[in-house]
C-alpha cells in the first residue's frame, strides 16, 4: 500500500468514499506528523495509485473552486492570467503545502498556489 494523501481525518473520509465510488479500495492509517500535528494517510494498493491520484486531484480542485479560490492563479509580477503549469500535480502536494506550480509564459515568472 502506497500513501496517497495526508489529510485530516475528515478529509480522509471524503477520499476514502470517493476512492470507493470508484472502485479503488483504500484504508486509512492515522499518524502524528514531526510537528505533533495528528494528520491521517490514505493509502491505496500500487495497482490503483495513478487512478487514486486523479480521483484526490479533482477532489482538491473541486474543494479549491467551492472555497472560491481560483484554480489557476493569475501572475502576481505581470498580471498574466495565462499561467502554464510547470509540474505535473504531486497528489501530496494538490493537497498539502503547494497545490501546483505554474510558470508566467509572459514575464517567467514562478508562481507557487498553496
Ligand atoms: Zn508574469
Amino acid at each position: 500500500m502506497n500513501v496517497v494523501a495526508t489529510v485530516s481525518e475528515d478529509e480522509a473520509r471524503e477520499i476514502v468514499d470517493l476512492l470507493r465510488q470508484v472502485q479503488i479500495p483504500s484504508q486509512t492509517e492515522a499518524t502524528t506528523e514531526e510537528t505533533g500535528l495528528e494528520v491521517t494517510g490514505v493509502l491505496v494498493d500500487e495497482a490503483h495509485f495513478d487512478q487514486a491520484c486523479d480521483v484526490i486531484e479533482q477532489w482538491a480542485a473541486a474543494r479549491a473552486a467551492a472555497s472560491g479560490r481560483p484554480a489557476k492563479p493569475r501572475c502576481p509580477a505581470c498580471g498574466e492570467e495565462g499561467l502554464e503549469r510547470a509540474d505535473e500535480v504531486d497528489c501530496l502536494k494538490t493537497i498539502t503545502k503547494i497545490a501546483a506550480i505554474y510558470h508566467c509564459p509572459n514575464c517567467g515568472h514562478v508562481v507557487a498556489t498553496a
